[in-house]
């Protein structure tokens, strides 16, 4: 039988069942500028069910849907399948044909909550419930997340009508996590106006990512999540790390959008703003122009001509000199902000925990970013480094290491799907 099928004659549980959480399902929904990405997850157990991505949507001749169906005892069933999908909505509607079809005929009812993921949601510092309020901020805060959040408000106008006004939906937002910073680490150094009237301040983002990591690092190293100090590096496509005390956020090195920080795969990172003036009255690139340069142009794929750092290490073990430059100076900019959240957090360090797609998988640059780092209580076991790749967490500490280096694969799904409960749940017990 398929995961979270519901066998034939069994009877259909009531909608909306999330107190007593049985039989009951939340479903997990990122909705893109042209696709949906979704994963349904047992209330009970959080045991994570079918998944997918509904992409292209818009492009009628060439929208896909790819899915895995989990299937008792063997590998998950995988599905793609060409499905024209003018809208977010028509996409809403055909995953659930979908899930009809291949996962259980009675889905719809079964779904107790639905969990958004958003990008930006400005000052908001919990996981909400979709009210008008709610769905107003995430409208403002797309003049920080202009690619973001307006296909996030289309995938949740799409669900509301897909599910009605009987199953509860929930904002999970990824710049919540980084809202127990100090004015320090999130007010810039301009102006106080354009904090005060424009809203202009580090907001941080990857939260619940950084939040899962937090959690699990706790878990790992037998603290409460209020006793636990750690650095978090979530290294993939999009790079952030974030300083971690008592389980809150004091720091964390995005800023008002995914843009400040570490090189990444396209994104510059840190730069002097002088540069975007430079480029922009001197070369005369628009300020369009500039935007896309600095986003999308840049990073790894600026210095090298590729966002990968598989083949940016390929490259560099040819002895490629660009390819080399954009390897060290990943490895750099990571170390540099290790550094100074060391001293953000008074030394008193428990973990720097590396994750996503370039943390927890490669030991090369984990290796290189920990290296020579024995005065400040890291060291890396080789083998244990070398082993811990491929999704697996394993503490690659080396001997007699003051401060634990922890390799813990992120889920932010089923962060979101957490989250989400606990919304609804407390909701619940509101009212
Ligand atoms: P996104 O931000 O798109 O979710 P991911 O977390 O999937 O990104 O990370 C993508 C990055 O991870 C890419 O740069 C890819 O090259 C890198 N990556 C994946 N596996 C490895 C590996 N074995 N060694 C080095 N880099 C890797």
């Amino acid at each position: 039988m398929l995961a979270g099928k519901v066998p034939v004659g069994s009877a259909v549980p009531p909608r909306n069942t999330v107190a007593s959480g049985k039989g009951s399902k939340v479903l997990v929904v990122n909705a893109g500028s042209s696709s949906i990405k979704f994963k349904i997850f047992t209330a009970e157990t959080l045991l994570p069910g079918a998944a997918g991505l509904f992409d292209r949507i818009g492009d009628t001749a060439n929208c896909v849907l790819k899915a895995s169906v989990p299937e008792d005892g063997g590998k998950p069933k995988k599905f793609e399948k060409k499905i024209p999908a003018k809208d977010h909505l028509s996409a809403m509607q055909d995953i659930m044909s979908f899930i009809d079809e291949n996962v259980s005929s009675t889905f719809a009812s079964e779904v107790c909550a639905v969990g958004h993921r958003i990008v930006h949601g400005l000052d908001i510092s919990q996981p909400k419930l979709l009210t008008p309020d709610v769905i107003n901020c995430i409208q403002e805060a797309a003049v920080f997340a202009p690619l973001h959040n307006p296909p996030h408000l289309q995938g949740i106008y799409a669900a509301q009508k897909v599910f009605g006004p009987n199953v509860p939906q929930v904002a999970v937002f990824d710049t919540a996590f980084h809202q127990t910073m100090p004015p320090e680490s999130y007010v810039y150094g301009l102006p106080y106006d354009m904090y005060e009237k424009h809203k202009i301040r580090r907001y941080g983002f990857h939260g619940t990512s950084h939040k899962y990591l937090v959690e699990q690092a706790a878990a790992m190293l037998g603290k409460d999540v209020s006793q636990t100090n750690v650095i978090t590096c979530h290294l993939g496509n999009g790079s952030s790390v974030a300083a971690v005390r008592g389980g809150l956020c004091v720091d964390t090195s995005m800023g008002m959008t995914p843009l400040e920080g570490l090189l990444m795969g396209t994104r510059c990172g840190d730069i002097d703003p002088a540069v975007v003036l430079y480029i922009q009255n001197q070369l005369g690139l628009s300020a369009s122009d500039t935007d896309t340069l600095l986003n999308k142009k840049s990073g790894l794929l600026g210095l090298t001509g590729s966002n990968d750092l598989r083949t940016v290490i390929e490259g560099a073990a040819k002895g490629e000199p660009r390819s080399q430059l954009g390897l060290a100076m990943f490895v750099q900019r990571v170390r540099k902000y290790i550094g100074a959240y060391m001293a953000v957090l008074d030394g008193q360090v428990d973990a720097v925990v590396f994750s996503a797609g370039i943390g927890e998988n490669s030991a090369l640059v984990r290796g290189l970013i920990c290296d020579h780092l024995q005065a400040m209580g890291i060291t890396v076991d080789t083998g244990a480094n070398a082993a811990a790749v491929g999704g697996k967490q394993a503490d690659i500490s080396g001997p007699g290491a003051r401060i634990r280096t922890l390799v813990i694969p992120t889920d932010e799904e089923l962060s979101i799907a957490q989250q989400t409960l606990q919304v609804v749940r407390g909701a619940a017990l509101a009212a």
